[in-house]
């Protein structure tokens, strides 16, 4: 019996929400013989990821690098501010909000929740409510998700700084932009952000290994105040270290760095604002298709609402059940094309899991790539029979040509 024919063979791509695609300049930045760690090119340079890394965040202030993925850098910038006893506000609004909360638990923190569902943005009226509630300022700290990678909920971080303000309130403002860090516009500085913790894989276009934890003076003098903190998760010496080994409490990650100085050529040489108008400009055309085939009758949905409410690196959907997961093997075994599981939306057990799923438009991505991923899209619901209305590629295009 004959193979049946399947268009696979070619470049694979992984339109999956972290680890994003890598590119080629960063692969071969990384393919090198392991470096000196004690003098020489390597030192020199990694003092200018730095600076260039500062730029990213939009931040003048401090950065540690540590030598994890991002629940790493969850836990390195909770280990620094928050000590056992002391109470953090969680406006949940997917997975990870939770996820950090539980991160804080397991340090010993009191954690409150506030959960805005798996579809929308935090109500800033409730989070003021709540820091207005906390008259005798037992929170120290609101942990807020940029962009939630499960529900692909954009939350607006700078009206929470101002509800923070509003309600009188000096808990620190901390902001988790694994998702968001060089995809979606993020201004530490301009938006009052105390600390931001980042990884390396997602916007930042490198394999998964190294994050980042940016903290201002307000944060630093909280650190100092704490009775004590795990000397590995430290980011004093981290950020300002007598020794080279002190930027990574050992070790440095060799090679992450290599990669991480090509990444960071690329994002500057194409402009942090340039890469953020890109990304919304793809994202236009993800939700443009998207919409699409959810007229005419079509069960595709975007899990959120507002295009106001969602984030240009991720985009969150849903099919009837099972018809998400068929979509997914489809497109991988005949065309070479991964989407990204749905995540935190229903339990793995539960039979409407197969309708999540998830594309990831975040880093590497370009105009012919998303054009990719949404006609394989489309060719897949033909494939597996899959109602849907008409248009969607035609709609994406126009918003690619910039009509
Ligand atoms: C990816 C991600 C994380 C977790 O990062 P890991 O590298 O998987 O540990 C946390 N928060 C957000 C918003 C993310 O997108």
């Amino acid at each position: 019996m004959g193979k049946s024919l399947t268009l696979s063979q070619g470049r694979e791509y992984l339109a999956i929400p972290g680890p994003s695609v890598i590119p080629d300049r960063v692969l071969q930045a990384m393919h090198q013989p392991a470096p000196n760690i004690y003098a020489g090119a390597l030192l020199d340079m990694t003092a200018t990821l730095i600076p260039d890394l500062k730029r990213v965040a939009r931040t003048g202030h401090s950065a540690a690098i540590y030598i994890s993925n991002g629940h790493g850098a969850w836990e390195a910038a909770l280990a620094n501010v928050i000590a056992p006893g002391e109470r953090v506000l969680v406006p949940a609004t997917g997975r990870f909000g939770h996820g950090w909360g539980e991160m804080a638990a397991g340090l010993g923190a009191e954690v409150e929740v506030i959960d805005f569902g798996k579809s929308s943005p935090m109500d800033l009226s409730r989070v003021a409510e709540t820091l207005r509630a906390d008259a005798g300022h037992r929170i120290k700290a609101v942990l807020a998700t940029h962009v939630d990678t499960s529900s692909s909920v954009r939350n607006d971080i700078a009206a929470l700084r101002a509800a923070m303000d509003e309600a009188g309130h000096p808990a620190l403002l901390m902001a988790d932009c694994i998702a968001s860090l060089g995809c979606d516009r993020f201004e530490m500085d301009a938006w009052g952000v105390d600390v931001a913790v980042t990884g390396c894989q997602k916007g930042l276009m490198v394999p998964p290994g190294v994050s980042f934890v940016f903290f201002n003076e307000r944060a630093a003098e909280k650190r100092r105040s704490m009775p004590r903190v795990s000397r590995y998760w430290d980011w004093a010496p981290r950020s300002d270290p007598d020794e080279f080994y002190q930027f990574f409490g050992g070790t440095a990650p060799t090679h992450h760095l290599l990669g991480l100085r090509a990444a960071l050529d690329m994002i500057h040489a194409e402009g942090i604002e340039h890469v953020w108008d890109r990304h919304e400009r793809l994202a236009q055309a993800v939700w443009a298709a998207c919409e699409a085939w959810g007229r005419d009758g079509g069960p595709l949905r975007l899990n959120v609402a507002d295009r106001a409410d969602r984030s240009h690196a991720v985009t969150a959907l849903r099919l009837e059940a099972p018809n998400g997961t068929a979509l997914r093997n489809w497109v991988q075994e005949n065309l070479g094309l991964t989407l990204g599981i749905g995540l935190g939306m229903a339990a793995p057990t539960d039979p409407s899991w197969h309708g999540f799923f998830r594309l990831g438009h975040m880093g590497h991505v370009n105009g012919h790539m998303i054009l990719g991923l949404l006609g394989g899209i489309e060719a897949g619901m033909n494939g597996l029979g899959i109602a849907h209305g008409a248009g969607a590629l035609d709609a994406a295009a126009r918003v690619i040509a910039g009509g």
